[in-house]
């Protein structure tokens, strides 16, 4: 940033520019509003020591600007010259406050260097405690505790803390695993506890700590060829130095990376007074949030250590104990609670901590040290919390006043309401654990199981009471099956799109797809990832929320049922959204379901779903029929025969949703996907059809196509075979008609699929047309409440779309093919390179999961506003998988949708989304 000139006025030197904020002692240059400069935790201290309603007890420090880092780095590490008298300004008011001397032989004072970015980066940067100590300062600080044990055991986590960040990683110099300065003299410590035959840190002596740091400095020189620094100033600048350098740490770089936090940002620095939690009994250090962060839950809740550092409670040496009733569980019962241990701190700490909740009208994760029965805050931040809690809390301070209703949509993450509608990998458990593989995260929640390779073992394995993962290639609707026995789906081919996907997604069911890594030998019934091999009955776990897949089986944890929780806070959605939310649903239960998700009616009905699952083996035997018909008599009488099948279940459907919009799609089935493989189930269809073995294969393999995606599908079929188009709309008006006659309210709307011309639409509206007259006058309707419309899932449809709106009453888009044919990317081939073109930055997304809003949103654009002028007023909404994805959904409520359309399971995240749509 460019320096400001000096104004013309000004007599005097021209003011450097302010690199260091003071905060303490009810005073703070800083305040919350500063993250950029002052990163997340600098801005929060200030705020927290300065604020007129808080001035908190916060050990005095300062912080160094994110601006400094900046420079350090252009400047190839050198600091602005104006930074040293900055600093030293600002640590004469630490000492002024704790009325002791940085370096001061008779009672020094020692400060915490640690970092703080614009966004928290936990674990990923350096600090170093107890900066001061030297072999002098060390006799005042003996002098001023009385407490020889502390000072030295202070000393040797410093001589530790700051030859590893310090002086070797800080230098850029790389060890091998377990060989860096820090393992080695935690080795030196393990085999000091060994000769004096102890196990616990805390029972060594001090004669022991004396002993360790002086083994400690004469390794550091050792290992790392230099005296470890007994200057304080040395220490100080070291420190600060080494801050800055864990910035472009590897782990840091690779943090920002996956969390997108720009390199540019720089971290501040904030230099703190050390206060101490193990000065003995009446010292303690401890972590709690203002609400329970795993449930939501209104109760102070944390944890405690008497005589402990920070460090301690983080590395797990020592169990710590509940601060309070709420905080009890089963590792900590039997520990004495903060409230009973020191309760006039503890009653202290909660006034304190409704008061920054009520300050930051957020829960808040608060770090506090008691030295010698004193409190001090050290860090205040907005807690992190799970799907759950951030629901409930969502809710809750609603109701509370705490926030408006808007507030609390923002604070929800779509993606977070996942954890409430499926069970989940217990996030604790699995944070430890190393997946073996990664996908496609296809279907939500987590599943653990039985690894089985086919579809039949599946099923039995299932009858036998066992829990199994089907691990195939791909999926076909032949595997369905097997699929519904299954608690998850993983494969090693297909895309977000794929059958696997589309099938797990809709049923609400954890599935991975295309998991490249993954070779399946089928006759050898093993899987391999790597150098890791399983077998068929091996326990395997998946998540299919993340795409990652763990070979071992991982606790679960249940989501609740019928959540109130949830249904109030979507309430508050519900007020702001502007789109209405449908869902892709196929049969009665998923419509009932969504419905019961908050549904607003069916966007896509897809015909040829009925043909998979439970019960289906008689309507799909004779789709073979019709499929494999060779005349059109044969393919007439298969089609009549399939008609009360397709009635029957639209029916259901329509009755389920009585009252709102069903849109139901033509037939388009992916032919290839529906022809027979098993040899038995040739034979029965041939015998039915009265033709030869010989004759079946002629017509299969005549319906083979190269490009099946782009084949003989959606209305094509309907142009070459209209008696499917006929059969179709008899079958859905009849179905409405007999509501209509039963006084249900009904509002069909047929939707003709892949169109690339209006005469396409034209053709096959006349012929539903024709079909609507015969069955209102056959019902004795006066009016059939239909509407006749079309998808646009093909670039020229798009293109076209003044045209098409012509005669189409609707248009509802169908994303995953407009995106594989704007991209021309095969949706189910998509495993092979796309994760490549993510990882390479060439694409920023999956386009089949989040909508390519450059490319194929100009698509959408452009159709819309086409078929908006033919049509005033034209009804549109999107099918594709993309109706359900937060950044999607915002993209369609921008560009003027109607409605979007999900499956069940994604209709309350759809709610959500639409919602923080409109806040955006
Ligand atoms: C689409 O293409 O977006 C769509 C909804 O249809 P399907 O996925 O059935 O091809
Ligand atoms: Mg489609």
């Amino acid at each position: 940033m460019p320096e400001k000139k000096s104004s013309k006025k000004s007599t005097g030197a021209p003011k450097s520019k302010k690199m260091v904020y003071f905060f303490g002692d009810g005073k703070a240059d800083g305040k919350s509003e500063m993250k950029d400069l002052l990163g997340g935790k600098g801005a929060n201290l200030a705020e927290m020591a300065g604020h007129k309603n808080l001035k908190l007890p916060v050990p005095p420090g300062f912080t160094i600007t994110t601006e400094v880092c900046t420079e350090y780095y252009k400047n190839k590490g050198k600091y602005p010259s104006v930074l040293k008298g900055q600093v030293q300004d600002a640590l004469k008011k630490i000492e002024k406050i704790m009325d002791k001397g940085f370096g001061d032989e008779k009672d020094p004072l020692l400060v915490s260097v640690r970092s703080g970015a614009r966004k928290s980066m936990p674990g990923m940067m350096e600090t170093v405690l107890n900066v001061g100590l030297t072999t002098k300062t060390i006799e005042g600080i003996i002098a001023q505790t009385g407490n020889e044990r502390f000072a030295y055991d202070s000393y040797r986590r410093l001589i530790t803390m700051y030859s590893d960040v310090v002086m070797e990683k800080a230098q850029g110099i790389e060890t091998e695993e377990g060989k860096g300065i820090r393992a080695q003299l935690e080795k030196i410590m393990a085999a000091k506890k060994k000769e004096r035959g102890i196990t616990l840190d805390t029972d060594l002596t001090s004669e022991d700590l004396k002993e360790l740091c002086k083994a400690y400095k004469e390794k550091v020189k050792e290992v790392l060829g230099k005296q470890f620094p007994d200057d304080p100033y040395e220490q100080l600048w070291g420190g600060i130095g080494a801050v800055f350098a864990s910035w472009n740490g590897k782990r840091a770089i690779s943090y920002r990376k996956i969390e997108g936090i720009p390199h540019e940002w720089g971290t501040a620095v904030n230099v703190q007074s050390m206060v101490f939690g193990n000065m003995g009994e009446d010292s303690a250090t401890g972590v709690a949030f203002t609400r329970n962060p795993g449930n939501g839950d209104k109760n102070f809740y944390g944890e405690y250590l008497i005589n402990a550092q920070g460090e301690d409670v983080v590395a797990g040496i020592r169990t710590p104990a509940p601060i309070n009733k709420a905080s009890q569980s089963d590792h900590n019962k039997g520990q004495k609670m903060l409230q009973e241990a020191m309760p006039a701190i503890y009653k202290q700490l909660d006034a304190i901590e409704k008061k920054l909740e009520k300050h930051y009208r957020d829960m808040q994760d608060i770090e506090f040290t008691i030295e010698k029965g004193k409190l001090y805050l050290l860090q205040t931040r907005i807690g992190k919390r799970n799907g759950p809690a951030a629901v409930k809390m969502a809710v809750d301070m609603v109701k509370e006043k705490l926030i408006k209703p808007e507030e609390a949509i923002k604070r929800v993450r779509p993606e977070q309401l996942d954890e409430l509608l499926h069970p989940i990998i217990d996030p604790k458990v699995e944070k430890e654990i190393k997946p073996m593989a990664k996908g496609l995260p296809a279907g939500p929640g987590g599943a653990v199981g039985l690894i089985v390779l086919d579809a039949e073992t599946a099923v039995e394995w299932k009858k036998e009471g066992k829990k199994v993962i089907l691990v195939r290639e791909e999926t076909n609707p032949e595997d369905i099956e097997g699929m519904r026995a299954s608690e998850g789906i993983l494969t090693a081919r297909g895309g977000m799109t794929s059958h696997a996907a589309l099938v797990a997604r809709g049923w609400g069911m954890c599935c991975v797809v295309g998991c490249g890594e993954l070779e399946i030998d089928t006759k050898a019934r093993t899987i391999k990832v790597g150098d890791i091999a399983l077998k068929e009955g091996d326990w395997i776990t998946v998540n299919g929320t993340k795409g990652t897949v763990y070979a071992q089986a991982l606790p679960m944890i249940s989501a609740s049922e019928e959540n109130m929780i949830l249904k109030s806070f979507l309430i508050l959605c519900d007020k702001v959204r502007k789109l209405k939310i449908r869902t892709n649903a196929d049969t009665p239960s998923d419509a009932k379901r969504a419905r019961d998700f908050g549904a607003e009616g069916i966007g896509l009905f897809r015909m040829e779903h009925m043909f998979y699952g439970k019960g289906a083996e008689e309507p799909l035997f004779k789709l073979r029929k019709m499929i494999v018909a060779g005349t059109e008599v044969e393919r007439q009488n298969a089609l009549d025969e399939l008609f009360p099948f397709v009635k029957k279940d639209i029916k259901g459907t329509l009755a389920a949703m009585e009252g709102l919009p069903v849109t139901i799609r033509l037939l388009d089935p992916p032919l290839h996907e529906f022809v027979p493989h098993q040899e038995d189930q040739l034979e029965e269809l041939a015998r039915s059809l009265s033709i030869s073995r010989a004759e079946l294969d002629k017509r299969t393999s005549g319906l083979r196509e190269s490009n099946p995606m782009m084949g003989h599908r959606g209305v094509r079929l309907g142009i070459t075979y209209p008696e499917i188009t006929r059969m179709s709309a008899k079958a859905i008006l009849e179905a409405s008609a007999e509501l209509l006659k039963e006084g249900k309210k009904v509002f069909p709307e047929i939707m003709i699929p892949v169109v690339v011309t209006e005469k396409e639409v034209s053709q096959q509206k006349a012929i539903i047309e024709e079909v609507c007259a015969e069955v209102t006058a056959k019902y004795g309707i006066k009016k059939m409440p239909l509407m006749i419309g079309t998808m646009i899932e093909t670039p020229r449809a798009a293109l076209m779309s003044d045209k098409i709106a012509l005669v189409a009453e609707f248009f509802s888009f169908g994303t995953n093919d407009l995106t594989q044919m704007g991209f021309g990317f095969s949706r189910d081939d998509i495993g092979a390179f796309l994760p490549e073109y993510i990882e390479k930055k060439i694409l920023p997304d999956d386009p089949f999961q989040t909508i390519d809003k450059a490319g194929i949103g100009q698509l959408i654009k452009i159709s819309i506003e086409l078929g908006r002028k033919a049509r005033k007023g034209l009804k549109i909404g999107i099918c594709g998988e993309h109706g359900g994805e937060a950044k999607s959904i915002s993209f369609c409520y921008e560009s003027g949708m109607d409605y979007v359309s999900c499956s069940p399971f994604r209709v309350p995240i759809a709610r959500l989304a639409a919602a923080q749509a409109v806040l955006k």
